[in-house]
């Protein structure tokens, strides 16, 4: 993680300014999942100034979570993405500004400047950068026919050589790997994923997962392998011919698609001097250092137990989206719901909820064989969180739990005649 300006007092400072609601214009830096977010939370706060929503993409502001799944698979449409309608902005009296780039921030002025070299005056700030895909570090990552996945553009570019490949390599065995994965092996194609680690999504989930999903896949004919060294990229004519791997194999792609994380967005506010450590550090409430300033989503970071915690989910987006909208209101709407995720891959649906890190016990509950279960995570006999597949109620269960504060015991989500609501009512 890298560490950007530190200002330590900042945040304090942030906090003992947070009762003046602000009036003047406020400029939301990026038009995705949070910008939106805040700009029709500030509405519902009853903020009735100027709202400028600043989006450097062409495309109104859209949803991304099925740009690895359905819009790939081709069986939902570019408006069926859409976020909001420039209808439902213009109802709200929001100004979307699409194709521009913020490119500097000036605090002390107060002031954005724009990539069409307007200068634009701000009274409050909200930086809803995301992130971007990291692209592949090695020899032959920027060949045609190795691409990666964030945006509408990327997923048209890949559906589109997808049609003409044959064999395609996925670079990185997370969730968006791992969903282009199940996808591409919907067209029929012959898939390979290449996955450096020794199992699947092994940053999110426990190996009891990793290993079902590693089954699954290769039941659907997709190759997995795990603990490969890449060297490079082979082509013909600069367009990708195989991937290259350290015991000197030569694996057949005409499409290679890397899935190896994102980079947060945080150059601007870095440039600005706001406290960033692998993201901009905020806190609950989506405050940045800076009092004026919020941020929320993708571009993020905060501190959770000693350590700082990124979370790239649609609902953190979402309840970042709504924090960062009522501190600039000088009200206190602290993010404290457990956090929640899923991804899709082929016929399963995984629904996460909770943080599992540092559990000391894992209880399975339903049957791992008929692909209907649950892993509940405990530390110390209390719940943590459950990574749930094809079990929305017990995914849905586990969040209520957890945002009660209540748990059952690992005994009881064993036996499967326990039923959670008890402890709910
Ligand atoms: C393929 C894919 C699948 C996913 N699947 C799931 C899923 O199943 N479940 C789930 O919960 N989450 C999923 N996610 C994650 C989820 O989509 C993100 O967490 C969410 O979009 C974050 O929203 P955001 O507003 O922070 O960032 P973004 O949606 O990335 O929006 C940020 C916007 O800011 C723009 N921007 C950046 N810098 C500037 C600047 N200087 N000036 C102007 N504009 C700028 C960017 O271009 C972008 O449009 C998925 C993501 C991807 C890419």
């Amino acid at each position: 993680m890298s560490m950007c300006r530190s200002d330590e007092l900042g945040l304090q400072a942030s906090r003992q300014q947070r009762a003046k609601p602000m009036q003047g214009p406020i400029i939301i830096v990026g038009a995705g999942q949070a910008g939106v977010q805040v700009a029709d939370s500030l509405r519902q706060e009853n903020y009735a100034g100027r709202i400028l929503l600043i989006g450097d993409e062409t495309h109104l502001p859209y949803q991304r979570p099925p740009l690895s799944k359905d819009f790939l698979a081709g069986v939902v449409t570019e408006a069926q993405l859409l976020l909001r309608t420039p209808d439902m902005l213009a109802r709200k009296n929001i100004e979307l500004i699409t194709n521009i780039r913020v490119n500097a921030v000036d605090r002390a002025a107060k002031t954005v400047a724009l990539s069409d070299g307007r200068v634009l005056a701000y009274e409050g700030l909200a930086l809803t950068t995301g992130c971007r895909a990291r692209p592949l570090p090695m020899q032959g990552g920027a060949h045609e026919g190795v691409m990666t996945l964030r945006g509408i553009d990327d997923t048209r570019h890949i559906a589109k050589a997808m049609k003409a490949a044959d064999n395609i390599v996925v670079i990185g065995g997370g969730f968006i790997g791992l969903e282009i994965a199940a996808t591409a092996r919907g067209f029929g194609k012959t898939v390979t994923v290449l996955e450096a680690g020794d199992r699947l999504m092994a940053r999110a989930v426990s190996p009891v997962i990793s290993e079902y999903f590693r089954k699954h896949h290769e039941s659907r004919g997709v190759r997995i392998r795990l603990g490969a060294k890449l060297v490079g990229i082979a082509s013909h004519e600069d367009h990708v011919k195989a991937v290259e791997t350290a015991e000197g194999e030569l694996i057949p792609a005409d499409l290679v698609i890397v899935g190896i994380g994102i980079i947060p967005n945080t150059e601007l506010a870095q440039a600005a001097g706001l406290e960033c450590e692998g993201g901009i550090v905020v806190d609950a409430s989506s405050r940045t250092s800076d009092p004026s300033i919020v941020a929320a989503g993708d571009c993020t970071v905060r501190r959770e137990n000693g350590r700082m915690l990124r979370l790239e989910s649609v609902q953190n987006a979402v309840e970042q989206g709504k924090s960062a909208a009522a501190a600039l209101m000088g009200r206190d709407r602290p993010f404290t719901a457990c956090p929640w995720f899923w991804s899709d891959q082929f016929d399963v649906k995984l629904q996460m909820a909770g943080l599992s890190a540092g559990y000391d016990q894992a209880v399975i509950r339903g049957s791992i064989d008929d692909g209907v279960f649950s892993a509940f995570y405990f530390r110390d006999g209390k719940l943590l969180g459950s990574d749930s597949v094809n079990q929305p109620r017990e995914h849905m269960a586990t969040r209520r739990m957890l945002d009660k504060n209540v748990s059952p015991t690992p005994e009881q989500t064993a036996d499967l005649t326990f039923n959670f609501q008890t402890l709910l009512k």
